[in-house]
């Protein structure tokens, strides 16, 4: 038996997204933006509809879709900008269509201070019962010179109300590497999360790129957005190391590279993408992965258009790539080792068998000489180091089952 038990492909986790904000955070490279409420109803609409046509979807592609779903996401964007009848009339159409298991960990990202009292009632009552709150800082002036609109005060009254309605399962985000940051006050932020007693919580260093105002400017040797004011790469990794040592010596744990949690609060829903298991993306650039019928072994993953006018005038605009098992086997390392608890070798050669895993162990061999990586056991691991040169070590397990002199 494969170590992908049966079992674990027969349950399907949904997100969706819901690409609306207030306003545009400089840092931010997600596909969100600021639209008028009037394209929220539309958008709603047609996210429905694709729900609804999920089957004849999947089917024409050949992928398996489970009918029992465990795990709900929506993420952004801010989904808690949607109305409290729009919230009501997805997760209807989603419980309609699909088999919501009643334990099933169901989240929403929301943006503090835009919570209303109506919109907390409507999550409530649609069953959610896990909140992501995108805070960032707990220092108002790097919070405010990062677009956000809230400040502490916003945020803690926010774990208070969601607590107040039964919402206990929070998780905070924070960005180590924002515009004036010090480490006196990444300290400050650390003490107040840990003061906050949430039971989960997201550590993301800044990424500079061209998706985000601020990574542009920063690629550019701008000054708009504070971009020099912005800490330098050896100051950030250090920033995030601290927020390890601080939250692990509160019992809040790492188990991914950038996720935190107590015991039993790790986000099912995020372990599914980390673990390989089935999911369905709905919305604007969003993935899913499903296993292809048939025996070859593939994973149909596809990719919705990043284009809000191109998703509501209706046509599935989307990217795919068939991954056969060679490409799966490059992710269950690369994803696997994400996790603190590590990829297990002969689980995963029961999965792939003997062949690949041999070209697998060469990889690591070496990486374990040049100290990225750590065998303790049957488990590999990412050292500390490894950790925060993630990217490169997981480059390293590309093409992996490609005989050298066949690779372009
Ligand atoms: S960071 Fe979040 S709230 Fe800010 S613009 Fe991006 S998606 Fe919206």
């Amino acid at each position: 038996m494969m170590w992908m038990e049966f079992s674990q492909k027969q349950t399907l986790g949904i997100y969706i997204s819901v690409p609306f904000c207030r306003s545009k955070c400089t840092y931010c490279n997600f596909a969100s933006s600021v639209y008028p409420a009037s394209q929220h109803a539309l958008y709603v609409d047609r996210v429905t509809e694709d729900l609804q046509g999920a089957g004849a979807w999947a089917s024409e592609r050949g992928v398996e879709l489970p009918q029992a779903v465990d795990t709900i996401y929506l993420g952004g964007g801010t989904p808690s900008l949607l109305e409290p009848e729009q919230i009501a009339h997805l997760f209807g159409v989603m419980r309609a269509r699909f088999d919501v298991a009643a334990d099933a960990e169901i989240t929403v990202e929301c943006a503090p201070g835009q919570i209303s009292d109506a919109t907390l009632e409507a999550l409530a009552a649609a069953g959610v019962n896990r909140v992501s709150l995108g805070v960032q800082s707990f220092v108002d002036r790097e919070a405010a010179e990062s677009g956000r609109l809230h400040n502490r005060a916003i945020v803690l009254e926010d774990l208070r109300r969601l607590r107040a309605r039964g919402i206990a399962n929070l998780n905070i985000d924070l960005i180590a590497g924002l515009a004036r940051q010090t480490f006196a006050s990444w300290e400050e932020s650390l003490g107040v999360l840990m003061d906050c007693g949430v039971p989960h919580v997201s550590v993301y260093m800044l990424e500079v790129d061209e998706d985000s105002r601020l990574g542009r400017e920063m690629l550019a040797g701008g000054a708009r957005y504070r971009a020099g004011l912005v800490p330098g790469d050896d100051a950030i990794a250090r920033m995030y190391e601290r927020a390890i040592e601080r939250l692990d010596s509160g019992g809040i744990g790492q188990y991914e590279i950038s996720n935190f949690a107590r015991p039993g609060f790790a986000s099912r829903h995020n372990m599914r993408y980390w673990e390989r298991r089935p999911y369905l993306g709905l919305g604007l650039d969003a993935s899913s992965a499903l296993y292809a019928s048939g025996p070859e072994g593939n994973v149909l993953r596809t990719t919705t258009t990043a284009d809000l006018k191109e998703y509501l005038e209706g046509a599935r605009v989307e990217e795919t790539a068939l991954l056969s098992p060679d490409r799966q086997f490059e992710e269950a390392w690369f994803l696997g080792l994400r996790l603190n608890a590590g990829v297990e070798v002969p689980r995963v050669r029961a999965e792939f068998g003997a062949g690949r895993m041999s070209a697998g162990l060469r990889v690591v061999e070496r990486l374990v000489r040049e100290g990225l990586l750590v065998m303790e056991g049957d488990c590999v691991r990412l050292t500390s180091r490894g950790r925060l040169l993630s990217n490169d070590v997981f480059q390293e397990f590309l093409d992996v089952c490609t005989p050298a002199g066949a690779r372009a």
